[in-house]
């Protein structure tokens, strides 16, 4: 497959450049734009332009608001509302980021209810800046009907990411952010379109048959990791990104989106802790990294979101490669 060499600015630049082409205004634009090439940087490019036609294409079809205003809102001392005006969310969760912190550092615990965007981002940006902060988070999105429930064969689940940070002193940030199905749909897509196939955990065709073959996944269902048990963590980040928030479920997003293939539209919810207020203030960040030390003795071992800490500081040298053919569909959205 060719592919065409990028500098961390040039891509951004170009996501920039293809967003406001297509009626993004410079804030909303950029935000988008830092969130995708923020994952191009850490070589996680399921999540870096391979998004931008859909990005481009809910703003075009106007499904999307690529001049939204998000506002935040304070429901419960801690509990914090941001309407996202029915963008996308990187510009709604930098303006929730504050507050958030502010809350979190004041009652010890405080959750951030993100509704009416659009998410179609990893989760680890936004919970490893919480945790340099100092704070403890988890994040959790649904999506699309994309994942059978455990036993059945139609989807009803998104594949539905968690974030989880904790912070540390002297060291990258401890983050893991992973998808409830075994397999997270980009990965699924990007499998597909390169002619790759997947491991036979990843789903069932329409008839409920195993399969390796994207194509038929795609057509059938993707299943949870591990089986029923990342099926149930998928129900809960359904209930706890939807019900609980008043958002869509990942059905109800399907539903909204009428088949017309556009980005999921729904909520997110972030809970930040402040570990300095739970008991052990002096001892806690010590105490983490006995752990840390214990997993990284064995051979074999690194701790989650090490392989893109390394990434991100070799990119910003070497730049990145994407295939031709995204950079072509990338120009021609800017005509
Ligand atoms: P992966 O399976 O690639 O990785 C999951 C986590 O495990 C990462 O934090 C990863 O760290 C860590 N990890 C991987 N290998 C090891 C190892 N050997 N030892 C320790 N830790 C390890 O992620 P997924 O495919 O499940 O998800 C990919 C992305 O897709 C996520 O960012 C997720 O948020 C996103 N997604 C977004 C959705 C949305 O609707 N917005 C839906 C579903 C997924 P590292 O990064 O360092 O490899």
């Amino acid at each position: 497959m060719s592919s065409v060499s990028l500098s961390l600015e040039q891509a951004h630049s170009l996501a920039m450049k293809c967003l406001q082409a297509n009626g993004c205004d410079t804030a909303n634009a950029r935000a988008a734009a830092d969130r995708m090439i923020q994952a191009e940087g850490d070589l996680c490019p399921s999540h870096g332009l391979f998004r931008l036609p859909w990005y481009t294409a809910a703003v075009k079809s106007g499904r999307a608001n690529g001049k939204a205003k998000p506002r935040v809102e304070q429901l419960a001392p801690a509990v914090i509302r941001v309407d996202g005006d029915n963008g996308f969310a990187p510009l709604g969760q930098e303006v929730a980021h504050q507050p958030l912190v502010d809350c979190a550092h004041k009652n010890g615990i405080a959750a951030l209810a993100f509704v009416n965007m659009f998410h179609i981002a990893a989760m680890w940006p936004e919970v490893e800046r919480l945790a340099m902060e100092g704070l403890c988070a988890f994040a959790f999105t649904a999506s699309y009907p994309y994942v059978a429930p455990a036993g059945g064969i139609k989807p009803v689940y998104g594949t539905n990411p968690m974030g989880f940070a904790w912070p540390r002193k002297n060291a990258p940030t401890l983050v893991f952010d992973q998808a409830s199905a075994a397999m997270a749909r980009g990965e699924l897509q990007i499998a597909a379109r390169d002619g790759h196939s997947v491991p036979e955990t990843a789903g069932i065709g329409p008839d409920g048959e195993p399969t390796t073959d994207p194509n038929v996944v795609l057509q059938g269902a993707q299943l949870g990791f591990g089986g029923y048990k990342g099926a149930s963590l998928a129900m809960m980040v359904e209930l706890l990104a939807g019900a609980m928030i008043g958002e869509f479920l990942s059905i109800e997003s399907a539903e909204d989106d009428g088949g017309k293939g556009g980005p999921p539209k729904g909520g997110e919810l972030i809970i930040a802790l402040d570990p300095a207020k739970f008991g052990d203030p002096e001892g806690f960040l010590a105490h983490g990294e006995k752990l840390f030390e214990a997993i990284l003795q064995q051979e074999g071992t690194r701790l989650p979101g090490a392989r893109r800490f390394i990434n991100r500081q070799k990119t910003p040298e070497t730049g990145i490669e994407i295939p031709q053919s995204l950079h072509q569909t990338i120009l021609a959205l800017m005509n």
